[in-house]
């Protein structure tokens, strides 16, 4: 779809009204405000793909703003993790920004609203403040410090930032409206004491701006013109908008905030929190496990940028939080790596099949399409002998008239090469078959022309040359929880629904240019998915995960809705 015939979004339409009204293009400006607190997850990849998004529509700039007010959860690995990430996906931030840099100016005009009788010190315990709130629908109780004197609040306050008290022992609070409907207008706090060192001002500080404080401001300083967020933060709208009037000049560009829906998506859980539990305690081995949602994960697991990019395009910017099915996300990356990823055969499951009237000790190298989606990528060479291993699933020794693959007296072609037929099999003393022969038609190469090779058979079998296969580490991935919303049972913890079978590792046989590859290098094992280098791989020890089967559940779910 071209950009003019896609129809605008919603954010995109308040943008267009704003522009309509007056507001100059060269003054709209975006940002992406993570939280270094742990790995960006494909909820991020929504938020990252919408604000550079519209950066990118419109020629605006896109602030990087890490939003790093909790030195106790915030590390720098995670800050370098979030610009890998951003990177990867292909976008450019304009300035690297933190909030943290602001502390001086937001301690200014904190002071500036004590002075003006707009703050004010709270020597109360959190409980006794959250409780006093009361409830939307009954009047909040005021704080017996609520009417201190400015002088006293600016000397608590000065002593605050000095260290002279506790955790815990006092805050400064905003005074606003203890009877408000919305709980976030009833004297929110705006500073605490907290003594664990920053990992970027270190020891210089001793009381911490809280979000609500920090983020409009941040974006008022960065003159970010639409401030995007998820759902959860529309009741906080009306305080930001309350903090902003507390230092907004004429002028000046006036950030709005807007929200859009959370992305969920089916089988995994999406929050920094959650995925930090599952790397502590050991559920998965990294932030970075091919298991994981993270974009590290994904990326592991052989996702492509694009594909993620795409995803995030098709979910769309919904105004009402809903839940994704996380085939839509395979979908996304089967459908670009069709199209970019080389063909290579592999056997997951292998028996042995012997070729009895192809001559003993030949090997003959035949031509194989590297990707018959993009006829510039050209042919490699494959090796065929007498001796082959097939998939274990692709033969059976009675198989009805649906089996389509490899049976006794009848025909199936080997992809690349030659028809057989399967003759007998070769059993071990419990029953289990060993090994399959079979005969081949010489007349039938493919490609070759003859009539025999344009023979039509049904079913058509990938296969690997037993003396030239590589073996290959496979990890085999399958959904990490067993329910769709794991985080959404009532009374369970989302750790109960963990798959026990959600890492199955095997060894496969590849062709042999299977055992040159690189670390993130994607391909189609044909028949049975897109496969990924992992970073595991050592010289002569490839290792690979599966990325996604061929098989397209999304289809299905598609067909099954209309
Ligand atoms: P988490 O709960 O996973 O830690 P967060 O919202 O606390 O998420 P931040 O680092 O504060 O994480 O988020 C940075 C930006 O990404 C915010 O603008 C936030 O709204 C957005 N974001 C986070 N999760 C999602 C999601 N699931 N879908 C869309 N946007 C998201
Ligand atoms: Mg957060």
């Amino acid at each position: 779809m071209s950009d003019e015939k896609k129809s605008l979004n919603f954010i995109e339409q308040i943008i267009e009204d704003d522009l309509a009204s007056g507001f100059p293009q060269s003054k709209l400006r975006f940002r992406f405000p993570p939280e270094p607190n742990g790995y960006l997850h494909i909820g991020h990849a929504k938020s990252i793909c919408l604000n550079f998004g519209l950066g990118e529509k419109y020629n605006a700039p896109v602030n990087l703003r890490f939003d790093d007010t909790n030195p106790e959860k915030e590390d720098p690995e995670y800050i370098d993790a979030i610009k890998r990430d951003i990177q990867w996906l292909g976008f450019t931030w304009d300035k690297e920004l933190y909030a943290s840099d602001y502390f001086e100016q937001l301690y200014d005009w904190a002071e500036q609203m004590i002075r003006q009788g707009k703050a004010y010190v709270d020597d109360q315990p959190q409980e006794v403040i959250v409780e006093q709130r009361k409830s939307p629908t009954e009047p909040g109780i005021e704080s017996p410090y609520r009417n201190r004197s400015v002088d006293e609040n600016l000397d608590l306050f000065r002593r605050m930032r000095a260290g002279e008290f506790d955790e815990g022992e006092r805050v400064l609070r905003a005074k606003i409206d203890m009877n408000s409907p919305n709980m976030h207008m009833r004297d929110p706090i705006m500073y605490r004491i907290k003594k664990a060192p920053h990992h970027r001002t270190g020891t210089a500080w001793k009381i911490y701006p809280t979000y609500d404080w920090t983020h409009g401001q941040s974006d008022y300083i960065e003159q970010v013109s639409h401030s995007l967020c998820t759902l959860e933060f529309l009741p906080h709208r009306e305080l930001y908008d309350w903090f902003l009037d507390q230092v907004y000049e004429p002028g000046k560009v006036r950030p709005k905030q807007r929200e859009f829906a959370r992305l969920n998506l089916s089988y995994t859980v999406m929050s920094k929190r959650k995925l930090a539990r599952l790397v502590e305690e050991g559920y998965v081995k990294g932030w970075d496990d091919p298991r994981m949602p993270t974009i590290s994960g994904l990326r592991r697991r052989g996702y492509t940028p694009q594909s993620i990019r795409d995803f995030s395009d098709r979910v769309g910017v919904a105004k009402r939080d809903n839940l994704i099915d996380i085939a839509l996300l395979e979908f996304a990356v089967r459908d670009h790596l069709n199209k970019v990823a080389p063909r290579r055969m592999a056997v997951l499951n292998p028996v042995k099949l012997v070729i009895e009237n192809y001559p003993e000790g030949q090997t003959e190298w035949l031509d194989a399409e590297n990707n018959p989606e993009d006829p510039e990528a050209g042919f490699r060479k494959i090796p065929f002998g007498r001796e082959l291993y097939i998939e274990r699933e692709d033969f059976r020794e009675q198989a009805n008239r649906k089996f389509f693959r490899l049976t006794l007296g009848k025909e199936v072609r080997l992809k690349n090469a030659y028809i057989i037929k399967g003759e007998s099999v070769v059993k071990d003393d419990e029953g289990n078959i060993v090994e399959i022969r079979a005969t081949y038609d010489p007349l039938s190469k493919s490609g070759s022309g003859t009539p025999e090779s344009k023979r039509k058979v049904k079913g058509t079998l990938h296969w690997v040359a037993a003396g030239h296969a590589v073996p290959l580490e496979v990890r085999l991935y399958d959904r990490l929880f067993t329910v769709e919303q794991p985080d959404a049972v009532e009374g369970r913890d989302f750790t109960e629904f963990i798959n026990p079978e959600s890492l199955r590792v095997i060894t496969a046989y590849g062709e042999p240019s299977l055992g040159e590859v690189k670390p993130c290098e994607r391909f189609q094992f044909q028949r049975l998915g897109y496969f990924a280098v992992d970073p595991d791989s050592r010289a002569g020890k490839p290792v690979f995960n599966r990325t996604v089967t061929l098989k397209d559940t999304w289809a299905k779910i598609k067909a099954r809705q209309n």
